[in-house]
């Protein structure tokens, strides 16, 4: 029997469900977002029907993650868009509370993550990943998911999540998903609607030189030349202004002090078109 989807907004009503489910012995999966869904979303709930019966999809533009000069406001919503590709993707549970009902009054308990948070975006965005950590925790004591799934888009979020779980035992199992694209390699993300028809050609440069990366790799060039070829070929692009052009020890985040075979690294990009900031990287390894 093929189940249609629900719609919850309280966590009360949520529990219900997720006691009913864990009694008949479901394993459940959790995909959580902000909503103005794309296929990179789609792909983590590709990702939780092969191990999961029940899958919940939250969607929450969590203000605690948001910087007081951020796009909190203007971030884009579509519910009505978001539940029918949710539905046909085939999420059982779409979770979708108001603020009020997550955060009903100022909420005094943070969760925060030392070392893993400290380069990148938690460098440039001060907070983001305490805003994260807190909501991503109280997701899963709502839903008490057996698995969830994040996308290494956001490699440093995996990597703080992953952390988090280990120190805290929280018995859930993190799945990271590939980087799903465009077909001309733009990383999708739902702040691609910001991007004016010159940003967004100009902003192809975040995954080309990803590309050119890798063939620099292959060619044993060191990663300092790297990293100085990136911010070069970045800053061609007139409307690009970089936040940041890293290259890390993965997952760690740890600078990498000797080049050494087969270590696993990342390379992060943070750049700014206009007024949007775009993320995008590579994990892989010194050859
Ligand atoms: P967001 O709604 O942007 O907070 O993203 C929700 C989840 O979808 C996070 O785990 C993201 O890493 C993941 N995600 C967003 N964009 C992509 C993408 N292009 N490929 C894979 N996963 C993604």
């Amino acid at each position: 029997m093929i189940q249609t989807m629900q719609q919850i907004a309280t966590i009360a009503k949520m529990r219900t469900h997720i006691n009913e489910a864990r009694r008949q012995g479901k394993r459940i999966g959790i995909v959580p977002t902000m909503g103005f869904l794309h296929e990179g979303h789609l792909s983590l709930v590709k990702a939780a029907r092969e191990k999961c019966d029940l899958i919940v999809m939250s969607i929450f533009v969590n203000p605690l993650q948001f910087g007081p000069n951020e796009d909190f406001e203007r971030y884009p919503r579509n519910i009505e868009r978001d539940r029918e590709m949710a539905a046909s993707a085939g999420v059982d549970l779409l979770f979708t509370p108001e603020v009020s009902e997550m955060y009903p009054k100022p909420i005094l308990t943070n969760i925060s993550v030392a070392n893993v948070t400290a380069p990148l975006c938690g460098a440039s965005r001060p907070g983001h990943f305490d805003g994260v950590a807190t909501v991503v925790t109280k997701l899963f004591q709502i839903v008490q998911p057996d698995y969830a799934f994040f996308g290494q888009k956001d490699a440093q979020q995996v990597a703080v999540i992953t952390q988090m779980v280990h120190d805290l035992s929280m018995p859930v199992q993190i799945v990271p998903c590939p980087i799903i694209r465009e077909a001309d390699g733009l990383a999708m993300s739902s702040r691609n609607v910001y991007l004016s028809q010159e940003e967004r050609t100009q902003a192809l440069v975040l995954s080309q030189s990803l590309k050119l990366a890798e063939t620099w790799l292959d060619e044993g060039i060191a990663l300092v030349e790297i990293k100085d070829r990136l911010i070069q070929k970045i800053t061609e692009m007139p409307l690009a202004s970089i936040d940041y052009v890293e290259i890390l020890r993965f997952p760690n985040l740890e600078p990498v002090e000797q080049e050494v075979a087969g270590q696993a690294i990342i390379i992060a990009l943070a750049v700014k078109f206009g007024k949007t900031r775009l993320i995008d990287n590579l994990i892989t390894e010194i050859r």
